[in-house]
């Protein structure tokens, strides 16, 4: 039950949500308009705008800490706008390969504006949003660490601040990047982690980047899931896209053991086995019952807070598993039996 000032807030939310949406509907439908874009393919994933969907979850109104969200989320569609618009920006006749002594100095720049770590992948059609298109088929993917402290303290205010600060600062540096690639005469395009254009975890799984959890998040060997994504689609077409099967591979054989998140998450939309999604996806996360509990719980999060990958960390689980094998790891990092066990 809503008291007066939530209800108050509720219907200034349900008011200013669909004019947000329909601005950025307008901005976004530019890229796909312009010619030679890769558009989304015919089984293509729709967006799920969080904002859109938790406006439409009857008991949600801006939770306590919300003012200190507003300037975050201001930055957020700032970082959007500033994306598309510099699109206008691209030489008319971009570079198309780059020296590897470039490509060092880019990442080398990405780091010291606060990326955690640098990956390159193709974009199949498939990973495009329905009804969006990105410039290039190559593309640099950006990952940012999130605080982890406040993460940890999930569902809180904190928490849910410190996932949009990530937004926001990640944001900023895919649009460095791909300013800086445009000044050494690349095309580019930056892709918000914020509503974007094109499905980020498996582009960063295939840039080896990570491996993906039973959560459906990007598992990093640095900062496990506390991560946020980004990426810049460029002209570059000699990125050196890794081959071969990724090292992270190991993440879902240890996760079929595990399953704490599934057990975790208090509406359970975390599934132990894969589900398919009308588009032909096999995914273990259900978006339909997550985001309602997401919306009214200051972005939740409890199945990053809870994951092993996060509490004990990546490179000790790895190690545990290569000494004693994936029932005895997860016995020991999550305190209880394995999920095969059980
Ligand atoms: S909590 Fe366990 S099952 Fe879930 S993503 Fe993390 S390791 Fe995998
Ligand atoms: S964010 Fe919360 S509700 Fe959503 S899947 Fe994770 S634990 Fe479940």
């Amino acid at each position: 039950m809503l008291t007066p000032p939530q209800r108050l807030q509720r219907r200034l939310m349900l008011r200013l949500v669909p004019k947000m949406e329909r601005w950025q509907g307008r901005m976004e439908a530019t890229v796909p308009a312009r010619p030679g874009v890769l558009r989304a393919g015919p089984t293509s994933p729709e967006r799920v705008n969080i904002m859109a969907r938790s406006a439409q979850v009857p008991e949600m109104h801006a939770p306590p800490g919300f003012p200190r969200v507003v300037p975050q989320l201001i930055g957020s569609l700032r970082g959007i706008k500033a994306s598309i618009d510099e699109i206008d920006d691209n030489p008319a006749q971009p570079r198309t390969t780059i020296e590897g002594s470039e490509l060092a100095v880019l990442e080398a720049f990405a780091r010291s504006a606060g990326a955690l770590s640098i990956g390159y992948a193709t974009v199949p059609s498939r990973l495009v949003f329905k009804d969006m298109a990105v410039l290039y088929p190559n593309a640099v993917v950006l990952t940012m660490e999130m605080d982890k402290a406040r993460i940890d303290t999930a569902p809180s205010n904190a928490a849910g601040l410190a996932v949009h600060e990530t937004y926001n600062h990640l944001g900023q540096v895919s649009n460095k990047v791909a300013r800086y690639l445009r000044e050494l005469g690349f095309a580019t395009q930056a892709g918000h982690p914020l509503n974007g254009f094109a499905l980020y975890p498996p582009m960063a799984a295939a840039a080896h980047l990570g491996g993906r959890g039973m959560h459906g998040l990007l598992i990093t060997p640095e900062m496990g899931p506390t991560v946020r994504i980004a990426a810049v689609f460029t002209s570059i077409e000699n990125l050196p896209i890794p081959e071969g099967d990724n090292p992270h591979a190991w993440v879902s054989e240890f996760c079929d053991h595990c399953r704490l998140c599934a057990r975790k998450c208090p509406v359970g939309a975390i599934y132990t086995e894969p589900i398919k999604h009308p588009d032909g996806r096999l995914t273990c996360a259900d978006d339909g019952k997550c985001l309602p509990f997401f919306a009214t719980h200051d972005g939740c999060t409890i199945c990053v807070a809870v994951c092993p990958f996060n509490t004990a960390g990546y490179e000790r689980l790895h190690r545990s598993v290569l000494a004693s094998g994936h029932r005895k790891a997860v016995a020991e990092h999550t305190g209880g039996a394995s999920a095969a066990d059980v």
